[in-house]
């Protein structure tokens, strides 16, 4: 049986709707990852009481209780404080916590202030975590054959903490056995048809493998676990029902890790050495930002126009008036002179070219909100298709920018 875990997130902000809990989120993929199960998400607000009962409660129904937040120098942080009232400890300075607090104050030319030399303190019956980034130290207290573990609540300490030193203790303490997770990637096919075509491979599968199904924004992400004692054979495993699912939906993957359609079509461009540009109506340059995420982009995206207005698209891409005017901007014949003349201004081997109504309003009967045109042209050929997405303004957005990737995937020779 898998050890499970709660996740403890404390703070008022949380509650209050001002900050978006994304560490509980976060954590409970990395603990998935390793065959950790969350059983239970708690979030408290800075009240003495009812953080004393979360920890209570955490501890008669889970092994593994992880908490982040309220660590920091000053009053309203009352985590440390609980925990060692919790564990009937007393603060001892931790010295190997104190180095770590000089040393972050040493880098910007600081002395340490007694407050935060506090935060060296800790309850003696728990063990320091170290916190490379930050002044808060974790802490890791054992209790019986169960661990509490407490964190800072910035996330990007968090997650260093939980990378270097957490999650490897956690695995090597409550997992005796071994994961491998196969991610197959997917674009412009619904779960539910993904599902049916896969159906048949799916009931073969081992036993000892499962699958998961991850839709987003008109991807799918098949993830595939393996769980047993050997990691090697568990690799080998993933890799052989990918050989024998491959060929059932080869035209709708376009990766097997954690990388984003964008990386992908990137490496598509760079191998190809070939060159892009984009003429970006209602995203706004939200495919140009995707593009321009991925490290060395510039090797192959030349840059964009976006042609917003009427007088853009007639201006400065040179869109014919008379068809903008009868066909409209959300047009076929308008998304075609946009892609191809991207190109040619830009002088780079694609253009593609996104023109839509993301809403709420401008929708008619003829084109409703979330009616979008995307073209894709190169130097044979100029391919131009209508979507009907959502009527949420940024999932239209979101939509357009990865479909308009899919149709270069689509069409970009030797692509798929
Ligand atoms: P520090 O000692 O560095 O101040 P802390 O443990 O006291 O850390 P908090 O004061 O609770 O942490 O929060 C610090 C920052 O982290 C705040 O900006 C807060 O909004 C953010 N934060 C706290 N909890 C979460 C969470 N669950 N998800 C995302 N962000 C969070």
């Amino acid at each position: 049986m898998s050890a499970t875990a709660e996740i403890i997130t404390i703070g008022d902000e949380i509650l209050y709707g001002q900050t978006l809990d994304t560490n509980s989120h976060w954590m409970s993929s990395k603990l998935d990852e390793i065959g950790i199960k969350v059983r239970y998400k708690t979030t408290v607000g800075d009240v003495k009481e009812d953080i004393l009962n979360s920890f209570k409660a955490a501890e008669e129904r889970v092994d593994i209780v992880l908490i982040t937040g309220g660590l920091g120098p000053t009053k309203d942080d009352l985590t440390k404080p609980l925990l060692n009232e919790y564990f009937q400890s007393h603060l001892v300075l931790n010295e190997a916590a104190l180095e770590d607090i000089t040393a972050i104050f040493a880098k910007s030319g600081r002395p340490v202030t007694p407050i935060n030399r506090q935060q060296a303190e800790i309850p003696a019956v728990c063990e320091r975590v170290p916190n490379k980034l930050g002044t808060a130290p974790g802490m890791w207290f054992p209790k019986g054959d169960k661990v509490f573990i407490s964190m800072p609540g910035v996330p990007f300490e968090m997650r260093r903490m939980m990378t270097d030193t957490i999650l490897p203790r956690l695995q090597k303490q409550f997992v005796d056995q071994v994961i491998y997770h196969q991610m197959i990637r997917t674009i412009g096919v619904g779960e539910s048809a993904l599902a049916e075509i896969i159906s048949d491979w799916e009931d073969n599968l081992p036993t000892h493998m499962k699958l998961a199904y991850l839709p987003t924004l008109g991807m799918v992400k098949l993830r595939l676990t393996a769980i047993g004692t050997n990691y090697e054979a568990l690799k080998d495993n993933c890799k052989q029902q990918v050989t024998l699912v491959e060929p059932l939906i080869k035209q709708y993957i376009y990766g097997y890790d954690d990388r984003e359609l964008e990386y992908h079509m990137g490496q598509i461009l760079f191998k190809a050495g070939k060159t892009i540009a984009f003429a970006e109506s209602c995203t706004g340059g939200y495919l140009s930002h995707l593009m321009t995420t991925i490290p060395g982009s510039s090797a192959y995206y030349a840059g964009s126009v976006v042609s917003y207005s009427y007088d853009v698209k007639e201006n400065v891409l040179g869109v014919d008036h008379e068809t903008l005017e009868t066909k409209g901007a959300v047009s076929e014949e308008v998304v075609r002179q946009m892609a191809e003349s991207v190109r040619k201004k830009l002088n780079t081997d694609i253009g593609i070219s996104i023109s839509g109504i993301a809403g709420p309003d401008g929708g008619t009967e003829e084109k409703p909100v979330g009616t979008v045109w995307i073209a894709y042209s190169d130097k044979e050929k100029t391919v131009a298709k209508k979507f009907n997405f959502s009527k949420d303004r940024v999932l239209n957005i979101q939509y357009s920018a990865y479909m308009a990737l899919n149709m270069f995937r689509l069409n970009f020779a030797g692509a798929v």
